[in-house]
């Protein structure tokens, strides 16, 4: 029987409630429960796939090919997990169903109405994903902020949800600020208050109130939150601000706060082994020595549109016992000559993945820049294509090649786009989604760094390698060292005249976890070690 544990925050976005959720569920885990997360999106799109950095962040993409909120993310690096399409919900998805069903007659001459067709369509998409994880306990996080209209049908649903699977097996948790005001000199509680008695109004009682402050509570503070939102004062829990994310666990610990939570849901866990996290908190506390990254990208302006590239970074500095400082520079500054300065200090270049002409010639003079420097060479995705296209023009001498992504009449499609991709019109969940199995050849770099053949990596793409290049790309020295089993499908680049360059039309980020370092980011980090001389 599955417990739960909703989660819902207060008073301004961007609180960290994803953070929350997955730090708790590595508290459980540590605890040898079996936990899944959901994430559930109030927005009208069926997906994050069709939303622009700028507007979401990151697109995360699950092992089954789900293009999801950058939560997923937070939860599967935390918790150590695969999650899947069934772990984000979105009010598109749900309006989706529910007008189907009533399109096909399912709803037999009823009036469909938000309750009770939309709350049971949520109420069944949570007992769901709950039923397909098999989780002792699922975490259901409730995107935005309590008192927006979008998420009132998600608060009503949870609401009655509680009471279907009885109150004892499932609990509510709210997040909230509580800021410090210079000119009183103190934290202030009322904001937190004020969204309680907001969550009330719809029914909801939290059990735990998680508060957002930049230094942990005083007793006086949780008693205080305590006495007027009605919990425990052992039930108020400090979230301060922390410089590392991964510390958020055992803040968390050191409020008791799972303890709490497996008391309320009666779940009596032997165990509590949490000796993996506090060696991976201790080696990225005590680096040897630092190594920059330089990260060319074309959303810089907003860090979260590279959070997966940026953890795995660090996880590979983890790995290697480095501090890694990443850089994230706009691949249009480096169109112009002046703009290669700024990769003079880097140990490594990374260029990740993206869509759209804007900034590629950027990321092709990085790519360059990179190759004749000999300096460690990461690509990723579109990083893959724009080295691709670089060796093609200044190598094999080949002008004009491009993508046909960005240049339709290039004499030379060294990219293209793939065959399975020329008659699709729609553009949500349409691309090459997911996880997809490749084959490594022996001795490339990348085989020394997964040491194993066979490997599985997710993708998101419509355009690829195109093999009528591959021939005269060869010659000049280029390697193809990832293909699909078929052989057809280059998923693996490689130049072996430089120490690391590496390039992969999958997207590795996603798959790191700060407890599991990904290989290719191990191996980039440990090249831009050997590069810093540290
Ligand atoms: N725009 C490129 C493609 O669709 C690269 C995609 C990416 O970097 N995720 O193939």
């Amino acid at each position: 029987m599955t417990r739960y544990i909703f989660i819902t925050g207060g008073n301004v976005s961007s609180l960290g409630k994803g953070i929350t959720s997955a730090s708790i569920g590595r508290l459980l885990k540590a605890r040898g429960i079996n936990v899944s997360v959901i994430k559930i999106d109030p927005y009208l799109n069926v997906d994050a796939g069709t939303m622009n950095p700028f507007q979401h962040g990151e697109v995360y993409v699950t092992d089954d090919g789900a293009e999801t909120d950058l939560d997923l993310g937070h939860y599967e690096r935390f918790i150590d997990i695969e999650l899947s399409k069934r772990n984000n919900v979105t009010t598109g998805q749900i309006y989706d169903s529910v007008i189907r069903n009533e399109r096909e007659g399912k709803y037999l001459g009823g009036c469909v109405q938000v309750i009770p067709h939309i709350t049971n369509e949520i109420k069944h998409r949570i007992r769901l994903a709950a039923r397909e994880s098999r989780a002792e306990v699922l975490l259901v996080e409730i995107g935005g902020t309590v008192g927006d209209i979008e998420s009132q049908p998600y608060l009503e649903a949870i609401r009655q949800f509680r009471n279907e699977v009885g109150r004892e097996h499932a609990i509510n948790l709210h997040l909230t600020l509580v800021p410090f005001l210079g000119a009183a000199g103190e934290l202030k509680t009322k904001l937190t208050q004020h969204s309680v008695k907001e969550l009330r109004g719809i029914g909801i009682q939290p059990d735990l109130i998680v508060c957002r402050t930049k230094c942990a509570l005083k007793e006086d503070v949780k008693a205080k939150i305590s006495l007027f939102c009605d919990v425990p004062k052992e039930c108020v829990i400090s979230a301060p601000d922390t410089s590392e994310i991964y510390e958020v666990p055992m803040n968390f610990e050191k409020d008791g706060m799972a303890d709490i939570i497996l008391e309320r849901l009666a779940l009596k866990p032997e165990e509590n082994e949490l000796s993996d996290w506090k060696d991976m908190l201790d080696r990225l506390a005590n680096p040897d020595g630092k190594v920059r990254i330089a990260v060319v990208g074309k959303y810089i302006q907003i860090r979260d549109s590279y959070l997966s590239i940026l953890e795995a970074l660090k996880h590979g500095g983890i790995a290697n016992k480095v501090e890694v400082d990443s850089t994230l520079i706009d691949s249009s500054r480096l169109e112009k000559s002046a703009g290669l300065k700024l990769l003079e200090k880097a140990n490594g270049v990374l260029v990740p993945g993206g869509f759209g002409t804007r900034g590629i010639e950027g990321k092709v003079r990085a790519v360059q820049y990179a190759r004749e420097n000999d300096v460690p060479f990461l690509g990723i995705c579109l990083g893959m294509q724009s080295a691709v296209i670089e060796f093609a023009r200044n190598v094999c001498g080949l002008r004009g090649a491009h993508s046909s992504e960005f240049d339709p009449e290039t004499p030379h499609p060294v990219i293209d786009l793939m065959p399975d991709q020329r008659h699709i019109s729609d553009k949500g969940g349409t691309m090459r989604l997911g996880s997809y199995p490749c084959v490594l050849a022996s001795k490339s770099q990348a085989a020394q760094c997964y040491k194993k053949k066979n490997i599985e990596e997710r993708h998101r793409h419509r355009f690829e390698f195109n093999n009528e290049y591959r021939e005269k790309m060869g010659e000049q020295g280029l390697e193809f060292c990832g293909l699909s089993p078929d052989g057809r499908l280059v998923e693996i680049i490689e130049y072996p005249k430089n120490g690391f360059f590496v390039a992969t039309q999958f997207h590795p980020e996603f798959k790191s976890r700060p407890t599991r370092p990904h290989p290719l980011f191990e191996g980039f980090i440990r090249a831009a070690r050997g590069h810093a001389g540290v």
